[in-house]
């Protein structure tokens, strides 16, 4: 049984060589999606090819090789502006992942534009990720940050929002999908009220590249993050789209090879975007990779693909409710990807332990989320977290562990 008519799960699992692999003895149920996916074999055959038969350096040389290496790193730009649909390609800077994409505006951004006094809006339900940078940021220009409240199914108040904004509000950087309670926010909404008054917004889309389409020319938004491994691309690769405008505004974030048009003992020269933002060797084969993957996900289709993990989301909400004593954190509007949930009387560490002896992969804890977990008063939850190549089998196998989890522990 598959999670949807329109997908065939059977070949697209063969895909995946990991979703094969047994743990403690029994296939592996992974419903840890949200921290990582799975690689499908086409990134793995890229990256195999790339090792094997062209690996050089790109930007560097005019030999054969690295010409090719080049026009694969290049080719992969392409496909990431084509998939978010970005103007140029040229916006489309390569980072190692979305925190470093975050790092890389909060300081360069920062140093550009924030005042001692300005404000920057964040939002009660950030990860560290978009949380930290922008702390570190206050503290080196003296800036404040401002908090978006949640209300208690994990909604954004919006009303609230509204009101932090003021003349000294510099910058909005909030999450397009929760990655603790899935909460799925009304971005469009968002980016329109800060643009009503002039100020930019970076979407954190590090659990929304990979279940929602994005447009970043008909959101208008400004600058948006996201892991490639997130969305079944290699560790080590990570997106910033930046508006061309802005990107060349800001400095450089970080100095060395390649970021350079000419450089004396005097002074140096910034290259043009996006390179001005890649100092160093990039991770070649891990951006590659992003482009197979997203070669891959464009064929299977995003729409079917959203379908399939919508009627699991749906399927797996409506069994772990039959489970006496669970319970769901965060019931918004509207969702993706995550259910996050305790069971009464079980320290989620507990249930997570289990569940691995079990073989089904959780993951346990706060989500690198504290601030959601301080809200809910709670020590941190279990998080199931979907992709469509898993089935409503593995669903019931998790409710089955959690039922005899529940048995052992209670
Ligand atoms: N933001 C969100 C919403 C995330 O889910 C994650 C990863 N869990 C990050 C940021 C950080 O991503 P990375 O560790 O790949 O930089």
């Amino acid at each position: 049984m598959s999670a949807t008519t329109k997908l065939d799960i059977a070949k697209i699992r063969a895909d995946f060589p990991l979703l094969q692999t047994e743990v403690y003895g029994r296939p592996v149920v992974y419903f840890d999606n949200g921290a990582t996916t799975q690689k499908p074999l086409p990134v793995l055959q890229a990256l195999e090819e790339y090792y094997r038969s062209y690996n050089s350096n790109v930007h560097r040389g005019v030999h054969f090789l690295s010409q090719k290496a080049t026009d694969g790193q290049e080719a992969a730009r392409r496909k990431v502006a084509q998939f978010i649909n970005a103007r140029h390609d040229h916006e489309i800077i390569f980072t190692r992942g979305t925190t470093e994409s975050i790092n890389l505006v909060a300081y360069s951004f920062g140093k550009r534009f924030l005042q001692p006094g300005d404000e920057i809006i964040i939002s009660a339900m950030e990860h560290h990720s978009n949380i930290v940078p922008w702390q570190l940021a206050c503290e080196d220009r003296g800036a404040v940050l401002k908090v978006v409240p949640m209300d208690a199914n994990g909604d954004l108040m919006l009303d609230e929002y509204e009101k932090l904004f003021s003349e000294k509000t510099k910058i909005v950087a909030l999450t397009w999908v929760s990655n603790s309670l899935g909460t799925v926010n009304p971005v469009q909404e968002l980016v329109a009220r800060a643009h009503a008054r002039q100020v930019p917004v970076l979407l954190d889309a590090a659990q929304a590249i990979q279940h929602t389409p994005v447009d970043v020319q008909s959101l208008d938004v400004d600058f948006l993050v996201f892991s490639g491994h997130k969305i079944y691309a290699p560790t080590g690769v990570g997106v910033l789209y930046g508006k061309e405008s802005l990107l060349n505004e800001m400095p450089p974030y970080q100095g060395g090879g390649s970021m350079i048009k000419q450089v004396t003992f005097a002074k140096t020269t910034w290259a043009d975007l996006p390179f001005k933002f890649e100092a160093g060797t990039p991770d070649v084969s891990g951006i590659i990779g992003l482009g197979a993957a997203l070669d891959y996900v464009n064929e299977i289709g995003l729409e079917a693909i959203i379908e399939a993990e919508h009627e699991l989301m749906q399927y797996a909400s409506e069994r772990l409710q039959t489970i006496p004593g669970l319970r769901i954190i965060g019931q918004p509007k509207e969702k993706a990807g995550t259910i996050s949930f305790l069971v009464e009387g079980i320290h989620p560490f507990d249930l997570g332990e289990l569940l691995d002896k079990q073989s089904i992969a959780v993951r346990t804890g706060h989500h690198c989320c504290q601030p959601v977990m301080e809200f809910f008063n709670i020590p941190g939850t279990v998080r199931a977290s979907f992709s469509f190549y898993n089935t409503k089998e593995e669903v019931d196998r998790l409710v089955e562990g959690i039922k005899k989890s529940a048995a052992m522990l209670g």
